[in-house]
């Protein structure tokens, strides 16, 4: 071990902000045994932490709040936000906690936060625990989204225990540690905006450009200088996410990072059956964060934010800000699509080949990953390989007139076959969290077999190479899987 986790680099910056941002408050440990479920090694070195079998207990007892690390201080952060377009004015950490800040040998700084660690000032009628169910989901989605390449907050370890909770039902609490280098939310500007504390709204946003965007530091308006890159890196996160067929769930501006990170995850879901209307959490009557509302969401909630900093800025400078999102949110999407179906770049005749496809898929209830990932088959001269391709579809008539089209662009490009076909395979994932698989490892951990959570890690860190043994989890979902329903309960 590089590092034991007593000699972890500990630094608070967080904890050195005024005592309006946060309440220290430790972790409350289990009553049963914190028992270590899984230790990823691929986040324990972001921080140079090496698991070793041996320290699993005191690895447990450390991110269950049992045992504390001398230089950790540990603190609920405070928030607010906008809940399904309402405002709340106060939500808070009510069931996380950080324990420090750890910085790595290559010096970057990881927020360690446990989820799940009991009641804090901002529970509200929480319990503050979080269940093994929405751990496992929560612990194996931000791995499948940094595989993807797709900026997330990590997951280091997750430690069950038997300690009863009550949902729908009664579960067991579990607690997940999280990395990150800020969880900063909009809605930790929200809170004092609304509570009209402006000097505290100038004093979070110093810290996060000195942490975290030290070049806007010399902007003339570094404030405004922030609301931009949040902007840009907002449009670009939701592109992604719309690229890849993620379904978010719950997008209320208290879910939204600063750093353009996807946080917090609940009830998401990777779209299987094209639908862009698909709404994931079950709770969402209207489908208020429905697939394809994600971008015109995700300026709402850019909006909260601009409406939050605007004490610090002209209100004419955050409007022209925030109306450069929809163009900035639409070069990135067509470009990932355009590079979906093959392409470098994409053009308006690339654009409208790709409305197509999607419209078809939907008509045809084609599986968005696999469908992608099969037009690798396709080639620009022959049609040899095309009917693996056409079998996806329940109606080839459309598809194949669709594919006359698709191979006239193609052959306006300069790459071979063989290059294309590796260009798709390696944007277009064979792996996606299907909700019926974070389902298989949740079965078998209840019953204390945690070994599918690493089987699945294995394929979601490389989620575009072919791992033959796992070809079952690229089929639709079985039909036990038509009763699996998630809803913020977690
Ligand atoms: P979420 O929907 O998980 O993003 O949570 C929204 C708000 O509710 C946050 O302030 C959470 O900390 C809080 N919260 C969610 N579940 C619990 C719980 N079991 N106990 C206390 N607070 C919770
Ligand atoms: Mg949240």
């Amino acid at each position: 071990m590089k590092h034991t986790l007593e000699s972890l680099n500990f630094s608070n910056s967080f904890a050195e902000l005024p005592d309006s941002f946060y309440s220290l408050v430790a972790p409350t440990p289990f009553d049963t045994r914190a028992q270590l479920i899984h230790f990823n090694m691929a986040a324990g070195k972001l921080i140079d932490l090496d698991y070793d079998h041996q320290h699993a207990q005191f690895i447990a007892d450390i991110f269950s709040g049992k045992s504390t690390l001398k230089k950790s201080k540990p603190l609920a952060m405070l928030y607010a936000g906008h809940q399904f377009g309402h405002y709340v004015p106060q939500l808070g950490d009510g069931r996380a906690i950080m324990l420090g800040e750890a910085t790595s040998s290559k010096g970057d700084r990881w927020e360690i936060q446990l989820k799940g660690s009991g009641q804090t000032p901002y529970s509200r009628n929480g319990d503050g625990r979080a269940v093994l169910r929405s751990s496992i989901r929560e612990y194996l989605c931000s791995e499948a989204m940094f595989g993807l390449g797709i900026p997330t907050t990590r997951a280091l370890c997750l430690v069950g225990s038997k300690d009863e909770v009550y949902r729908e039902q009664v579960e067991t609490a579990t607690m997940l540690t999280r990395l990150a280098q800020s969880h900063v939310r909009f809605g930790s500007f929200e809170i004092f905006y609304y509570r009209n504390q402006h000097d505290d709204i100038r004093i979070l946003a110093d810290y996060i450009i000195k942490h975290h965007y030290p070049d806007l530091a010399s902007q003339d308006n570094p404030y405004l200088a922030l609301l931009e890159v949040v902007t840009q890196r907002t449009a670009r996160l939701i592109a992604q996410w719309q690229a890849t067929g993620f379904s978010h769930g719950v997008m209320n501006s208290d879910n939204m990072s600063i750093l353009g990170l996807t946080l917090d995850y609940g009830p998401f879901g990777f779209m299987e059956d094209y639908n862009p209307g698909y709404i994931c959490n079950h709770s969402d009557h209207e489908g208020r964060y429905a697939f394809n509302k994600q971008p015109e969401i995700g300026l709402f909630n850019l909006s909260c934010l601009a409406q939050a900093l605007l004490p610090l800025m002209e209100v004419d400078s955050a409007k022209e800000v925030l109306a450069s999102y929809q163009s900035q949110f639409l070069s990135h999407y067509h470009l990932l699509m355009a590079n979906k179906l093959g392409f470098s770049k994409t053009s308006d005749e690339i654009q409208a080949l790709q409305n197509q496809l999607l419209s078809i898929m939907q008509n045809n209830q084609n599986d968005y990953t696999n469908t992608f990932r099969a037009l690798c088959r396709v080639s620009k001269s022959t049609t040899s390989n095309e009917e693996y391709f056409l079998s996806l579809f329940k109606n080839s008539d459309e598809v194949t007139e669709w594919l006359g089209r698709y191979k006239h662009l193609l052959n306006n490009t300069n790459k071979t076959d063989k290059e294309r076909c590796n260009f798709i395979l390696g944007v277009n994932p064979k792996y996606i969290l299907r909700n019926y698989m974070a389902q298989v490892a949740i079965k078998k951990a209840e019953n204390d077999d945690f070994s599918e959570i690493d089987n699945l890690l294995k394929i979601l860190h490389n989620p575009f190479a072919e791992h033959v043994e796992y070809n079952h989890y690229t089929g639709p979902a079985p039909a036990w899987a038509d009763d699996i329903q998630v809803s913020c309960s977690s």
